[in-house]
């Protein structure tokens, strides 16, 4: 018998990764998004197959899922910034109400349940590179807070199950990642400054560049998932590149790929944004024998193509994206 999987999310950039992921290891997947922020473009080609279904559902309402369950990845969430801006009270939801449902159907299927955590716990951090081990620097009433809290609320109740009623429960804190099927105008700084450069339009700098990030390809962060999952460690674990660069060299190395044709301009600094971020995978490496192989040269040469073969459309709608009714709740 295939061993069934629930992964919530996914319509998303991680979440479609994932089905494809577990398809291609013969699982039985259920996929489940709200597509607030997904597109059931990214799961199409997946829809034929026997062993795959899906059910557009909030998961911050109750889940319902009939026969055996073995496994749970909860991928839910807004996670670009300016969508946590627009939709910040179902950004709390579905981290907080939604990870409760999914914990309370982990612990009624008996099923092993995976996380999606985030380098953002972390918040602006005074720890570098960021161990699992420091609690984070995080403004709770900030704009960034409503990801950030709620991903920090489902931590501690991922770890209340796990302690309380003995769940098997697994935590991932995923540093910046990127690949095909990103949106690209979610507002994140790659698919930003790659929409910017295929428009002819100059690439923003938020700043004056000098804050960094750890860019890890979406293959290497799966694997990294699926070994977790597999382990039987239950505390967090990093999983991200650990290869760090200004935003400022992120943007020459974009620009590189047109040519050195777009033009850089800057703009002002969001509040909150953490100037430093890189991942220390120690424990990754110890625990799950994981380190990412995707340099960023190959991994920015892939994305790039995905991104060439979007519509004029997808290039140019800016704000296809109208949360107005989802908004209300
Ligand atoms: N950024 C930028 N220009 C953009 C979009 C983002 O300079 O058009 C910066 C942003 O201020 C941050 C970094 O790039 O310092 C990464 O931003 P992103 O939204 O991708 O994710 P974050 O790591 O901040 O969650």
């Amino acid at each position: 018998m295939a061993k069934r999987v629930l992964i919530t999310g996914a319509a998303g950039f991680l979440g479609s990764h994932l089905c494809d992921y577990f398809i291609q290891k013969d699982y039985e997947v259920i996929a489940m998004d709200n597509l607030i922020t997904g597109q059931m473009k990214n799961i199409e080609h997946l829809m034929p197959l026997p062993n795959f279904e899906f059910y557009h559902h909030d998961v911050s309402k109750y889940v319902h899922i009939s026969g055996e369950l073995d496994y749970i990845l909860h991928f839910a969430s807004p996670a670009s910034p300016i969508d946590y801006l627009k939709i910040p009270i179902q950004t709390l939801k579905v981290g907080s109400l939604g990870t409760h449902n999914l914990l309370g159907l982990a612990k009624a299927k008996n099923a092993r349940i995976l996380v999606a955590s985030t380098s953002e716990v972390y918040g602006d951090p005074l720890v570098h590179p960021q161990t699992e081990d420091y609690w984070g620097n995080v403004n709770p009433i900030g704009p960034r807070g409503v990801y950030d809290e709620a991903k920090r609320f489902q931590e501690a109740i991922t770890m209340a199950y796990h302690r309380f009623h003995q769940v098997e429960t697994r935590i991932v804190r995923i540093f910046n990642t990127y690949g095909p099927r990103m949106r690209l105008n979610d507002g994140r700084v790659l698919p930003a400054f790659i929409g910017q450069s295929l428009r002819g339009e100059p690439m923003t700098i938020f700043g004056d560049g000098s804050q960094t990030r750890s860019f890890c390809y979406v293959s290497d962060l799966v694997e990294g998932i699926y070994r977790l999952l597999m382990s039987d460690y239950p505390y967090p674990v990093n999983i991200g590149n650990p290869d760090e660069i200004t935003i400022s060299q992120f943007a020459n190395e974009i620009k590189a790929l047109f040519d050195g044709k777009p033009e850089i301009v800057y703009k002002p600094l969001p509040q909150d944004d953490p100037m430093q971020r890189q991942p220390n995978i120690s424990k990754a490496k110890e625990l799950l024998n994981w380190e990412p192989k995707v340099e960023r040269k190959e991994g920015l040469k892939i994305t790039l193509e995905y991104f060439k073969s979007l519509s004029k459309e997808d290039l140019y709608e800016l704000d296809h994206k109208d949360f107005g009714s989802f908004n209300k709740f």
